[in-house]
């Protein structure tokens, strides 16, 4: 298989967003849907700066069970709004395989770090078919990576993103080690997409746009990016959250990096 995979996407209101093969996609939301507001006002932002997807966790991986686990199917409902607001497809985070059956309006599944070497829920997802955005676990190697997307495609399913989001090493002056080296490893293994975390990759909202340049600048075929209204009060990794605004900036300039790597 020769040639890079594009994930066309098709879209309600007609036509594909794309991701992969020359289509640089973006994907930008917040962490976690948390109200109406919120996510409708992101998910409008987001669109008019030039993202091509929405995401937004309603079921969410919390290390602790204390935490806010996501509104869950309520949350999925107000997603399923900001989807008609905007008019982008969506991403969102799916944790136990019982939940598929009303993920039917999400467009790509999002199989998270935690879950990347769940077995037996990425032999259910080989029989959908529904694209995946398959998140490398933070103690994965990059053939572990790939040989999970190789339990999807074994049951059929080829539609799949690879997305490297960093890993745990000894330092820890970053939440996790940005592995962009990864990039053209997986470009070079692989024909599936290959997108960028920058947000966990970072865990610092600052640091955001300068690895997100250089994960396009590195040839990813796009980004998954945390962006909130108020990251202050963000319920969830609001410290690595870009406002709107700054997202709409990083935009400006990623356009320009795309065009110099051929992708559009
Ligand atoms: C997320 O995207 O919000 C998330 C939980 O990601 P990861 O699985 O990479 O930690
Ligand atoms: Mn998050």
């Amino acid at each position: 298989h020769p040639e890079d995979s594009r994930l066309d996407i098709a879209l309600e209101a007609g036509g594909v967003q794309s991701i992969g093969g020359g289509k640089l996609g973006i994907i930008a939301g917040p962490c976690s849907v948390e109200t109406r507001e919120q996510i409708v006002e992101v998910a409008v932002a987001v669109k008019k700066a030039g993202a091509g997807f929405l995401r937004g966790g309603v079921f969410k991986p919390r290390t602790s069970p204390y935490s806010f686990q996501g509104l869950g199917f309520e949350g999925l409902d107000l997603l399923l709004e900001a989807k008609k607001a905007s008019g982008l497809p969506i991403v969102t985070e799916l944790m136990a395989i019982h939940q598929l059956e009303l993920f039917d309006p999400v467009d790509i599944i999002q199989i998270g770090a935690r879950n990347m070497q769940n077995f037996t829920l990425l032999k259910e997802l080989g029989h959908c078919r529904k694209p995946i955005l398959l998140k490398r676990g933070y103690a994965c190697t990059v053939t572990e990576l790939l040989m999970a997307a190789e339990y999807i495609m074994a049951g059929g399913n080829d539609r799949i993103i690879l997305c490297e989001r960093g890993i745990r090493t000894y330092d820890t002056y970053t939440r996790n080690t940005l592995d962009l080296a990864a990039i053209p490893f997986l470009k070079k293994q692989s024909h599936l997409p290959v997108i960028v975390d920058p947000s966990h990759g970072t865990g610092f909202s600052w640091m955001v746009p300068a690895m997100a340049k250089a994960a396009i600048a590195a040839g990813a075929d796009g980004l998954i990016i945390e962006v909130h209204n108020n990251p202050e009060k963000a319920l969830c990794d609001g410290e690595q959250s870009i406002t709107p605004a700054a997202f709409a900036e990083l935009m400006e300039v990623l356009r320009k990096y795309a065009a110099i790597e051929g992708k559009t």
